[in-house]
């Protein structure tokens, strides 16, 4: 019987069986940033502590940085405290930061794989729910909290309880105007934000094949909303070219034999698994998000559904309807929006911005929106201003900021302010989630963000291409 990658990871970095039935994981690669490292490093100073593994650490700055007027001291107390922590602790322990000036800096999962310090059978862990993105390159990454922080720092290792393993297979091919982001927002309607639960998600099947590894990693990055601890797509030739010649991958005398155990790693033909699903790739149509989480979302021509459609869930779906202020059986088609975020880690890569600058060129933003571009690094903003991109935004009304998590979450000044209802291509649609208690986020492609932005409301993207 094969074995699938996550057995074969899991397997190559377990240093021991823990009595609590948890596995003691060896992790290969800590990324870390301003958020959630100021008191795990305060516990390694109060116990005298050393980070074991300095050179399997990476920094950088995201959630809390402005992405405009970004001179220090910031403004805000709190984040300069934060930042100023980060810079203190990597001096004091010989971390490597790519800090505010390096031309590295940008959201810790789109920096970790553009630097090629993400690699196939890598297992990895950041603070961060959305560390899930690295399974992309057929990684193992876990999201972690502060005390585990604390953990991967003083000793590189977690304590982890094992996962079961669900092949999610995406057969046949996405239609125009139909992207990753539909793809995994579908998935996560179907089998629930609790579905996942205990499993791995091993996305497969031909329409995950012939995706680029930005597209994998919108799927992946996702898989946390969906429940699953990681998510995760096999290393193929698509993965090796993504990393070959990048800054931290491999070298050139070295890659090719790299890259021979990279595919090693891939799940064999004849791995059992836990479960399996399929989707459809054909049948899928643009998603839209119309409630408080991501699993609550329909197709752009579909219609809210009624508390009582939604059976156990009812509940939930009225609370959610009126937060959202929306009416049971009314289109998600022509609500009006205010605010057209295209960026977060999910969606802020270069293929983003290009697919949301097809549909922004030639256009303007609609009066009533406030619109913005945050690309997901400062590489990524420089390629956008070689291609064009920027440009192609500016001119239609976008505001096109430096590279942070911005308005994926409250903790910059890139808030919502009021009711005021946000078209985001993030991953979060929790009430508050962008600074006011009372903003509401619907969750889309950055394709249908460029078009609600340009019409005013939620508009089907197919009908501007
Ligand atoms: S963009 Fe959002 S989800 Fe991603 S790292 Fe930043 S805050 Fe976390």
């Amino acid at each position: 019987m094969g074995q699938t990658l996550l057995r074969k990871v899991w397997d190559l970095h377990t240093v021991r069986q823990l009595p609590t039935g948890q596995t003691q994981l060896f992790i290969g690669l800590h990324l870390i940033h301003e958020v959630t490292t100021p008191q795990a490093f305060d516990a390694l100073r109060a116990n005298g502590w050393t980070v074991a593994f300095p050179e399997r650490t990476f920094a950088t700055v995201d959630h809390i940085i402005p992405t405009r007027e970004r001179q220090r001291p910031f403004l805000d107390v709190m984040a300069e405290d934060m930042m100023a922590s980060l810079e203190r602790n990597c001096r004091d322990f010989g971390l490597r930061l790519a800090g505010l000036d390096d031309d590295r800096q940008g959201i810790v999962h789109v920096i970790g794989p553009e630097l090629g310090l993400t690699q196939p059978g890598m297992t990895i862990a950041c603070g961060d729910s959305h560390t899930s993105t690295h399974g992309a390159f057929g990684s193992v990454a876990f999201g972690i909290g502060t005390s585990q922080v604390r953990d991967v720092l003083a000793s590189q290792c977690l304590a982890i309880e094992p996962l079961k393993v669900r092949r999610v297979r995406v057969t046949g091919t996405l239609p125009q105007g139909v992207y990753a982001k539909d793809v995994i927002l579908t998935i996560i309607q179907r089998l629930g934000v609790r579905g996942g639960t205990g499993y791995a998600y091993e996305y497969a099947g031909e329409a995950v094949d012939r995706m680029s590894m930005d597209e994998r990693m919108t799927m992946c990055n996702m898989s946390i909303e969906g429940g699953a601890r990681v998510g995760y797509v096999n290393p193929d030739a698509t993965t090796i070219e993504y990393l070959r010649g990048r800054p931290f991958a491999p070298a050139a005398d070295r890659f090719d034999e790299m890259a021979k155990w990279w595919r090693s790693m891939a799940s064999d033909a004849d791995a059992a698994y836990d479960d399996e699903v399929e989707v459809r790739a054909g049948d899928l149509t643009p998603v839209v998000t119309w409630g408080v989480n991501p699993g609550q979302s329909i197709g752009v021509d579909g219609h809210v559904p009624s508390a009582a459609e939604t059976g156990a869930d009812a509940e939930a779906t009225a609370d959610a309807l009126k937060y959202m202020g929306l009416t049971p059986g009314q289109a998600i088609a022509g609500m009006k929006v205010d605010v057209a975020f295209v960026g977060s880690c999910t969606n802020s890569r270069l293929s983003d911005l290009r697919e949301a600058a097809r549909i922004v060129k030639g256009r303007r933003v609609a009066r009533h929106v406030k619109a913005l571009v945050v690309p997901g690094s400062a590489s990524v903003s420089r390629a956008a201003e070689r291609e064009g991109i920027a440009d192609v935004f500016r001119e239609a009304g976008f505001e096109w900021r430096d590279a942070g998590c911005s308005m994926c979450l409250g903790m910059n000044p890139d808030k919502l302010e009021g009711s005021q209802v946000c078209a985001a291509s993030s991953n979060r649609n929790f009430k508050g989630r962008q600074g006011s208690p009372t903003g509401r986020t619907l969750l889309m492609s950055p394709a249908m963000v460029a078009a609600a932005a340009v019409s005013g409301e939620v508009t089907d993207v197919r009908r501007l291409m």
